[in-house]
């Protein structure tokens, strides 16, 4: 298992181990194809290892049926409680009285809920007593894209890890195994900043993703101040998920251009669109528009109709430009 980037998580994991503090309930958050599933499995084999040092040895029997996804004692309720990609209450409660037996092969239980800021407030509820009498064995890692829609009570109880994508080298080399010369590389790089996955299912789908033009024409729209492009970008997503992930990208985009605007550099993802609306708009606007993307953020755990809510979104964003 070779770990690209996230380094910052990964010190932060050796040094919870080093000082004998491993936390029972992480939060690994971070964009889409960053590597959040690769290193729930890393932290997944940190608990598990039976070797029990700071970093896992990849080699022993747990770290290895853990890898593979196939310890009987680290699981995935998502996975386990639901075919459609979504939780539900009964499910939840039922894995959650499960995991109060003990784990079936050794001391601990790992479980890894995927998409925490996806569930809806009801189901983190049914979570919290769960985490909050953690019983010995249980361990908890989750997994989401932004803290925004995460109920506060929860994420007081979990240790937040943000994770970063791969510098450019490690980019280049990770896509050089998947086949792609550095030159392409270095393009992609700019483009896609760490984010290798993102990277690499955009070469292998030969299209660009919808929610990432998406999200692109209407940053362009934004920062050319043409309200019905920006809602024709939106309305041309077919699902929530994808405009929550437009909204999401939306919300990093204006935060590199406050940041741009405050006099750092924007190194992300979106550079052209960041330095764009930096540049049209003051920092008073960008910021307004950051916060309307974090409040519009935080509804992905509501149902909207897609077409109702890109209507919001954009009527927002125009709103926070005209102030
Ligand atoms: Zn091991």
């Amino acid at each position: 298992m070779k770990i690209y980037g996230k380094k910052r998580a990964l010190e932060a994991l050796t040094n919870f181990r080093r000082s004998g503090r491993m936390p029972h309930a992480l939060l690994l958050y971070g964009a889409r194809g960053i590597g959040r599933h690769t290193l729930a499995d890393y932290t997944a084999m940190l608990y598990m290892c039976e070797r029990h040092g700071n970093t896992p040895c990849m080699e022993c029997n747990e770290c290895r049926r853990t890898e593979r996804h196939i310890h009987p004692d680290v699981l995935y309720p998502l996975q386990q409680i639901s075919d459609t990609g979504k939780y539900n209450v009964d499910g939840l409660r039922q894995f959650i009285m499960d995991c109060y037996i003990k784990p079936n092969d050794g001391d601990i239980r790992v479980c890894v809920f995927e998409k925490l800021d996806e569930m809806l407030p009801q189901h983190q509820n049914t979570l919290l007593k769960f985490i909050e009498e953690p019983l010995d064995f249980n361990r908890y890692i989750f997994i989401a894209e932004k803290k925004a829609p995460i109920l506060q009570t929860v994420l007081s109880r979990v240790t937040a890890l943000e994770v970063d994508g791969a510098d450019g080298n490690e980019f280049a080399e990770a896509l050089a195994e998947k086949g792609i010369p550095a030159d392409r590389a270095a393009v992609l790089y700019e483009r896609f900043a760490g984010n290798i996955g993102a990277a690499v299912s955009y070469t292998e789908s030969g299209e660009e993703l919808s929610y990432v033009t998406a999200a692109m024409k209407a940053a362009d729209a934004i920062a050319a101040r043409r309200e019905t492009e920006c809602l024709t970008a939106l309305l041309a997503l077919k699902n929530r998920e994808d405009l929550f992930e437009t909204i999401g990208i939306l919300s990093d985009i204006f935060a590199a251009a406050a940041g741009k605007r405050g006099g750092r550099p924007v190194t992300g993802a979106y550079r052209a669109q960041s330095e764009k609306i930096a540049k049209a708009l003051s920092l008073k606007t960008v910021t307004r528009l950051y916060d309307e993307s974090v409040r519009l953020y935080g509804k992905s755990t509501a149902n909207p109709n897609v077409r109702l809510f890109a209507g919001e979104c954009c009527g927002a964003f125009f709103s926070a430009v005209y102030g």
